[in-house]
């Protein structure tokens, strides 16, 4: 890596705590990642972007703020970030899957709140994130009351502008919801001093939606026994989607896809054919956060498709591009938005069809439900989940973990456990 600490120092970070962070980061990357066998040529790109994950991207969006231009960052897949782009702004995903500035985040914040709340305050507390100490501005939103509430602290160290989600999916809702989306246009124009128009929106929705297609190609691929790609390949491109130039990012994927195309037909994969194949649902996984995928893929099974944010709920489904105005796109994208089977709806009977749609389609084994310590609206959930896939007859694992690796034997016997069980099945 070129030598960033002018540009990490400049930007406040606490170097410290940052070279901390930087010092578990590559080593983790190479025995999660570069040591499974069968890798498509195609992940150099994606290996390379994660390796520079504090260095090239950060400034590229440094040049970007030196011509004027906004960072606008967010923490949940409600959040449009056509609506950024079109406004000639770059949207981040911040990323909160690690644990870090636990100390300082405690200070702010009850001990027993999920990691994904504790890891975005100790990331800006701790100043330890270059992507945080980029952004002009940060979106919060009303998903669940633990968010909600950090939001309130957390403005007190960056603006944020918070965005109304709903609970229910009625008119009344979908009205709200509409307006929502229309107030944060009205922000983003106001931070970027840009307007947006018909013509720079229907741009973004359809370079968006590309982004989507193509992971939408990858996605499809993985319905092929062998697997041509891993489950933790596949999510880290789903998590690198959250923070890389759109275009760039998608042709990357593209690329990927076509040497997927050629495995397949060769019938190469990542793993042996008849090995058992597993969907992971739940809680978001964000980037470092790749603990249970891991534990998964090296206890014998092979992931095949996440239904989570940082999976299928992020690029399953496309914006309208055929609206003539202004409003006319953005009540397509409300609507869109408006899809996504978040926990946080009720009730929500979307996602728990998706994943007999998704098993069926995968021909999946079993589910494996992951959600976060101390996430209420998936812990709960996970009971209606469990209901559904067992009036089914489907295979599911329930498990509940954090950040840290303190529970990971446990946790590998349980996998294995479960990997066993529907081997057998399947033999
Ligand atoms: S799980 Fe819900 S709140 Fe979390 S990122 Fe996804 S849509 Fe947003
Ligand atoms: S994982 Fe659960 S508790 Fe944590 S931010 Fe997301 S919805 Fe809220």
């Amino acid at each position: 890596m070129s030598d960033y600490n002018e540009m990490w120092r400049s930007l406040g970070l606490n170097m410290k705590n940052h070279d901390q962070l930087m010092q578990v980061l590559p080593p983790t990357y190479h025995d999660v990642y570069l040591m499974q066998p069968n890798r498509p040529e195609g992940m150099e790109y994606f290996d390379f972007v994660v390796n520079e994950i504090h260095g090239l991207r950060i400034q590229e969006l440094q040049e970007h703020k030196k011509t004027g231009g906004k960072v606008i960052g967010s923490f949940c897949v409600f959040v449009p970030e056509e609506i950024v782009i079109a406004a000639g702004g770059i949207s981040i995903g911040l990323c909160s899957g690690v644990e870090i500035g636990t100390a300082e985040a405690e200070k702010v914040l009850p001990r027993n709140i999920c990691p994904l709340i504790k890891s975005f305050m100790g990331f800006k507390l701790g100043k330890v994130c270059p992507y945080f100490e980029t952004c002009d501005m940060v979106v919060g939103e009303t998903t669940c009351d633990g968010k909600k509430k950090a939001f309130e602290i957390l403005n007190d160290y960056i603006p944020v502008h918070l965005m109304e989600t709903p609970q229910m999916r009625r008119n009344r809702d979908r009205e709200l919801w509409l307006g929502e989306v229309k107030d944060f246009a009205n922000m983003v124009e106001e931070t970027t001093g840009n307007t947006i128009t018909a013509d720079n929106l229907a741009k973004a929705i359809k370079e968006v939606n590309g982004k989507r297609q193509a992971l939408q190609r990858l996605a499809k691929l993985r319905k092929h026994d062998p697997a041509p790609i891993s489950g933790k390949d596949s999510l880290v491109i789903e998590q690198i989607a959250m923070y890389d130039n759109v275009a760039r990012f998608t042709a990357k994927v593209n690329d990927l896809c076509d040497e997927l195309e050629e495995k397949v037909q060769a019938g190469e994969g990542a793993f042996n054919r008849k090995t058992p194949r597993v969907i992971v649902t739940g809680t978001p996984m964000a980037i470092p956060n790749w603990k249970v995928p891991h534990i998964i893929e090296t206890s014998g099974a092979v992931i095949v498709a996440e239904e989570l944010c940082t999976g299928l709920r992020y690029f399953e489904t496309e914006v309208a591009e055929d609206g003539q105005t202004t409003d006319g796109l953005l009540i397509n994208l409300a609507e869109r938005y408006l899809g996504i089977n978040c926990a946080v709806f009720t009730p929500n009977i979307g996602r728990m069809d998706k994943l007999l749609q998704l098993v069926e389609e995968y021909k999946a084994d079993g589910v494996i439900h992951c959600a976060l310590s101390f996430c209420d609206p998936y812990t709960v959930e996970s009971n209606r989940v469990e209901k559904t896939l067992k009036e089914h007859n489907i295979p599911m694992l329930k498990l509940e973990t954090g950040y840290d690796q303190e529970d990971a034997g446990q946790l590998k016997t349980r996998v294995e456990a479960f990997v066993e069980m529907i081997s057998e099945a399947k033999r």
